[in-house]
């Protein structure tokens, strides 16, 4: 990560499975300031904008410094990515192809932005975790390491990752967990029935359900057999690869002098 708040990563890379990934060797992550590339005595890192207005502008020349630094210091290729909220929205299908990478540089803008030149020459990639503005790239690369790092091998079971939201285009089912019952909301009785294949088409059902409800643009992109079409058809989607069987037509009746 290039930032110029390097403290900010303290809290969540050292907590939970981010500081389980590294412990167990399978995410290295570093945190690089880049006020240490400036060159002058105050370290400055901000300048005004060609052309005024508001705001001031990370400067060109530690930001370039320090990508080229640490591109070079690891034979490694590195993919650039610039959080930035006009970038191309962040997905699960983005994060499982960072996740493939052998090295990340993650650069976190700050102020009114990074000037122009930089994510024409150095940037790979860019990046936005959503549709509002946030005072800088640092949250938006926390969400960036942590959404990627689940996808690196080894660091959450292939069981946990399977059936999650998003993995497939459609969103998870509801979890129970103890007590059975909790002021008078009781657990659905199929999941304690201890039958694996009615447990199986519930949560498939939930699965649909939910996405059909809240998400039905992601049902385009889904894969969905013969029983999960009908199932949604029943709840009232719009199967585009159904089609209504006009009424059959009797056949005319052959009469003898026809
Ligand atoms: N002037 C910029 C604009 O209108 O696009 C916003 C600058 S913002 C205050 C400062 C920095 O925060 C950005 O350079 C970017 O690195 C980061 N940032 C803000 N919102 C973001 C988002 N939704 N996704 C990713 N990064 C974001």
């Amino acid at each position: 990560m290039l930032t110029l708040f390097t403290a900010m990563f303290d809290g969540p890379l050292n907590e939970s499975i981010l500081k389980r990934a590294q412990a167990a060797g399978r995410l290295d992550a570093h945190i690089h300031d880049i006020r240490t590339y400036a060159s002058d005595k105050h370290h400055t890192c901000d300048d005004a904008p060609f052309g005024g207005g508001a705001g001031m502008l990370m400067k060109i020349a530690p930001l370039a410094a320090a990508i080229e630094d640490i591109s070079s210091a690891d034979a490694a290729p590195a993919h650039v990515v610039f959080l930035t909220p006009d970038g191309t929205t962040l997905t699960q299908a983005i994060a499982q192809e960072l996740s493939t990478k052998p090295r990340l540089i993650l650069i976190c803008g700050h102020y009114e932005g990074i000037d122009e030149r930089i994510r024409q020459h150095y940037v790979h990639q860019e990046l936005s975790i959503g549709d509002y503005v946030l005072t800088g790239g640092e949250l938006a690369a926390m969400v960036v390491i942590d959404a990627v790092t689940r996808l690196l091998d080894g660091v959450i079971s292939a069981d946990s990752l399977a059936e999650e939201s998003h993995s497939d285009s459609l969103l998870e089912y509801p979890h129970y967990t103890r007590p059975a019952v909790w002021n008078d909301a009781a657990v659905p009785d199929v999941l304690r029935s201890g039958n694996h294949a009615a447990i199986a088409l519930w949560r498939r059902q939930q699965r649909l359900t939910r996405t059909y409800e809240r998400r039905p643009d992601m049902l385009a992109t889904a894969q969905l057999d013969k029983h999960d079409r009908a199932f949604l058809r029943g709840l009232g989607w719009h199967d585009p690869l159904w089609c209504e069987q006009p009424p059959r037509r009797s056949k005319p009746v052959r009469t003898p002098d026809a």
